[in-house]
């Protein structure tokens, strides 16, 4: 459909029953609201999902920028990817510390390098280069996000908690754009970085699909991760919805749960999940709006 545009956000796959979202269901709708004006007004895909991730990062609401949590060690470590379907170019950084809006440092990569990923003190390193914002005050910039209590890293034997956030879009002129951005696992040992910065599994967007993928990132990364959506939709005839759930069904056979969102070139969205909820929204010229948490 020409002129068809679309949003869809994710705020992390896994929602606990007894915790109250609403700040963040508030949230999630007053910003794809935001990014579909945003497209409605011509804006493209890629610049709109880097603002959306930009904003559930800054908010501190997510396991992502502000909303990380610390690693074994005690200090955070963040992953983010992002790519531009239409000009097949992606950039991440994973394992970077310090760097404030680590999905503006992944942009800087596509843009700036011929590289996909820069992880560690080089990411750093880059992101002061690009005079991008460094956190001088880590207590002052953190905060635990919704559903994370303070004690929480102590009862990792209860389950790892976990968190992303992402953002798929499909702009006006059909081109299609996929952001990831987190704090990866509460807990996890230094140095661990998972499918969100790694383009074709946690983020993918090519001329026909845009996923964003949140879940436990090694289930991910046996699975085949997002890049196996496309393949299956563009080698083996299925459906946005069939190659979804099939990712899915193989991250659980890893013993993994997660969720996705993706649209595809003519504008259908899905956002299917296997864990006990998903932070999620839609919107666009040819969908209902829908903010849902469970
Ligand atoms: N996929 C992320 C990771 O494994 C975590 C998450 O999405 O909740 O780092």
């Amino acid at each position: 459909m020409p002129n068809n545009h679309v949003i869809a956000l994710h705020g992390g796959a896994g929602v606990k029953p007894e915790r109250d979202y609403s700040e963040v269901e508030a949230h999630l709708g007053d910003l794809v609201s935001e990014c579909e004006a945003i497209l409605a007004d011509g804006g493209s895909a890629l610049d709109t999902v880097e603002h959306a991730v930009a904003a559930l990062e800054a908010s501190g609401l997510y396991v992502a920028g502000r909303g990380s949590a610390p690693n074994d060690q005690g200090f955070i470590e963040c992953d983010a990817a992002i790519m531009d379907g239409a000009r097949h170019r992606a950039g991440g950084v994973c394992a970077a510390v310090d760097i404030a809006q680590p999905i503006k440092a992944a942009r800087a990569v596509l843009e700036h390098t011929p590289y996909t990923l820069l992880a560690g003190e080089g990411a750093r390193a880059f992101a002061i280069e690009q005079g991008l914002e460094i956190v001088a005050d880590r207590d002052a910039h953190y905060r635990l996000p919704v559903g994370v209590e303070p004690d929480e890293m102590l009862r990792l034997d209860e389950g790892l908690a976990h968190g992303t956030v992402g953002a798929v879009a499909l702009d006006r002129e059909g081109r299609l754009a996929a952001a990831t951005s987190t704090g990866g696992l509460l807990g996890k040992r230094a140095g661990r970085v998972g499918d969100t910065p790694i383009t074709g599994i946690g983020n993918w967007a090519d001329g026909e699909v845009a996923i964003s993928c949140t879940g436990i990132g090694e289930a991910f990364i046996y699975a085949g991760g997002a890049r196996d959506v496309a393949t299956r939709m563009s080698y083996g005839g299925a459906s946005l919805t069939g190659a979804c759930e099939a990712l899915l069904n193989e991250v659980a056979r890893y013993r993994g749960d997660g969720g996705l969102i993706a649209i595809d070139r003519h504008g259908s969205v899905t956002l299917p999940f296997n864990s006990h909820g998903m932070k999620r929204a839609v919107a666009g010229s040819a969908v209902r709006r829908f903010v849902g948490i469970s």
